[in-house]
């Protein structure tokens, strides 16, 4: 499958035995799919899909609205992923809202009147700072070894993207749930980003400059890929 990069979206194209092109985006993921005739340019391509941006904006802005469901109640017993590695969750009433890390365990403290969603935000927000400590020491480190320095590092929540990198506003984003995985990987989508900076679409350059980079980030992206 060819991926093209239109106004900072990733647009999957599939070629296909038909004759018009198609364009659908997923209600579950957001992913933009192009559906093209076989013998289509990709010049054409590019102008179909840039004559519907506004469209794919809107959709794509309506997706990111939906509030994600719950993912767990956030009971004492509960697992916390935390780079990496398994917490058990210990929740313990108090008027303060706090999270720490005891040995294997994560104490989430929080009112007795919280529901699961008020628990949920108090483990993102801890979450996000944890990141946060993170991405300033791993960034620095990845700019030294690539050659070049992002303008921006931001945060977010994303459905099928482990990063992404505003070239023209040297800004990339990093998905909160790689607070989960091993800081390895972490540091893969660091240096895949910054990459982007190198070589704006994913070609034979683009995956040079990883393998100089990042030796071993094909084991590292698989293990992104299997886990949850
Ligand atoms: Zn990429």
């Amino acid at each position: 499958m060819e991926k093209l990069i239109i106004n900072d979206i990733e647009i999957e194209i599939s070629k296909k035995k038909i004759k018009n092109l198609y364009l659908s985006i997923k209600a579950s993921d957001g992913r933009v799919c192009v559906s093209a005739p076989l013998a289509m340019s990709e010049e054409r391509i590019e102008l179909f899909v840039k004559s519907k941006s506004i469209w794919i904006a809107k959709k794509l802005d309506r997706i990111r609205k939906q509030p994600a469901p719950v993912e767990c109640s956030y009971l004492s017993g509960d697992c916390i992923p935390f780079w990496g590695k398994e917490y058990n969750l210990e929740l313990v009433y108090s008027h303060k809202n706090m999270v720490q890390v005891d040995g294997n365990k994560i104490i989430l403290q929080a009112r007795e009147t919280s529901t699961a969603r008020h628990r949920e935000n108090i483990i993102n927000s801890w979450y996000r700072t944890q990141m946060r400590a993170e991405i300033d020491i791993l960034s620095k480190a990845c700019q030294d070894k690539v050659g070049v320095s992002a303008a921006e590092w931001g945060i977010k929540t994303m459905k099928t993207r482990w990063g992404t990198c505003n070239i023209s506003k040297r800004k990339i984003w990093l998905n909160l749930l790689l607070v989960k995985k091993s800081v390895d990987c972490l540091e893969y989508v660091i240096i895949h980003e910054l990459v982007h900076l190198l070589e704006r679409n994913h070609t034979k350059r683009f995956y040079s400059f990883l393998d100089k980079f990042i030796p071993h980030w094909r084991k590292i992206k698989s293990t992104l890929n299997n886990l949850t």
